[in-house]
């Protein structure tokens, strides 16, 4: 139940990728053969598919190795090509590591950063960034805001479509880290008014090491220095040779997705209801971290995040052998500072660390939400009986 770590890879996605590892398996810029040929049309094919889905053309994908990659790619390409227009970025407290370590880069390099807060814990709008913050953040010399559609901890969604129109008005182009959302919910870029957007395939049952970065070529053309320099593939923007197979596979992952979408949100609605009652209904003082339950506009259909008072998340993981869960982001976790999202919502320490994540995914089932429940309940009866005697 950590889907929104990583999930895996569905058979189907994985059937059709076999055969770019054996048969098929050549360079998409070899131009001489039949091998390189097939490559290139089926990344062609892959490209095309992926970029219609999203509301995109195809020459404004660029595949990379994940959203870390593409996430790299937006902040430092676009502040590295546009120095000279301004020196100003706008985020999010409550981004990923993959934004916030390459701004902190940025600023060490001289440029400013503003980071802005979102609602606190308390409002079922936990976690929303409100539009006005975004408005009166940009100034003359901001050359780019990035807001991430849907959080990886707390499942919050922004309506990213006002901050899109927002930021159109004002001249500043807009990256979003949608690597939780693309293919859960429903993305288009022209929708959205996004100029950049990074999303990756492990998130969606298809491969590790492969995502793209979706860069808009018109009204504006979005120029970016390159990160990796070489055989100057993605037109010149990242080179490097394609990972066919991977490439096929997110394609065929995102396509099952969207095939599914309504279906399967639906389905993990029901499951995050049931797992969410049956927490609260056996283990007292439960506390739901992030927004409203209610609104599936406003929160990923299969997160749940909870902090369980006086237990501590890491001791309540360990003492369930049975049950594949996260203390805040799996990505962090060789850090063991508390949550900076869930500190970002206003929580203590000691309330971040009693925190569990849960991410529902396409293999878990009804029966496995009753089986996590009453092992969730079992170790917080526990461990608090534990604390209480100490
Ligand atoms: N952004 C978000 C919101 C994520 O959840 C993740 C994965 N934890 C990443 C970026 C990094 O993606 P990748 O593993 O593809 O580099």
């Amino acid at each position: 139940m950590d889907n929104q770590s990583t999930t895996r890879v569905d058979p189907r996605v994985l059937e059709v990728m076999l055969p770019y590892f054996s048969e098929q398996y050549g360079n998409t810029g070899s131009t001489s053969h039949v091998f390189g040929w097939d490559a290139k049309k089926a990344v062609d094919e892959a490209r095309h598919f992926v970029a219609t889905a999203l509301g995109a053309t195809d020459r404004e994908i660029v595949f990379t190795s994940g959203a870390t990659e593409s996430n790299n790619l937006a902040l430092r390409g676009v502040a590295e090509r546009q120095r000279r227009r301004g020196n100003h970025l706008v985020s999010v407290a409550t981004e990923h590591k993959a934004i916030l370590d390459p701004l902190a880069r940025l600023s060490r390099r001289g440029y400013e950063i503003t980071l802005l807060p979102v609602v606190p814990a308390g409002s079922p709008r936990a976690g929303c960034l409100d539009l006005e913050r975004v408005a009166d953040a940009i100034r003359d010399d901001t050359v780019l805001v990035s807001v991430m559609l849907a959080n990886n901890e707390i499942g919050v969604v922004q309506q990213l479509e006002q901050i899109g129109k927002l930021c159109k008005e004002r001249g500043v182009l807009l990256h979003t880290d949608a690597t939780q959302a693309v293919g859960k919910i429903g993305v288009n870029v022209e929708e959205l008014q996004v100029d950049l957007m990074s999303f990756s395939a492990h998130k969606i049952y298809g491969p590790k090491g492969v995502g793209a970065l979706y860069v808009r070529r018109r009204a504006p053309q979005v120029r970016l220095e390159s990160l990796i320099e070489g055989g100057g593939q993605e037109a010149g923007r990242r080179s490097g040779t394609l990972n066919v197979s991977g490439i096929v596979g997110l394609a065929t992952a995102l396509r099952l997705c969207l095939d599914e979408l309504t279906d399967e949100s639906q389905r993990l609605f029901g499951l995050r209801q049931q797992l969410h009652d049956g927490l609260k209904t056996n283990i007292d003082d439960m506390v739901l971290n992030g927004p409203s339950l209610d609104s599936s506009a406003m929160r990923l259909p299969g997160n749940l995040n909870c902090s369980f008072t006086y237990v501590d998340g890491e001791a309540l993981m360990m003492s369930m052998g049975d049950l594949a869960v996260s203390s805040g982001s799996a990505c962090t976790s060789a850090n063991p500072e508390p949550s900076h999202v869930l500190r970002a919502l206003g929580l203590g320490d000691d309330q971040s660390r009693a925190s569990l994540r849960f991410g529902l995914g396409r293999f878990n089932t009804t029966e496995e939400v009753d089986f996590a429940v009453e092992i969730v309940a079992e170790a917080v009866r526990r461990l608090r009986r534990m604390s209480s005697m100490a």
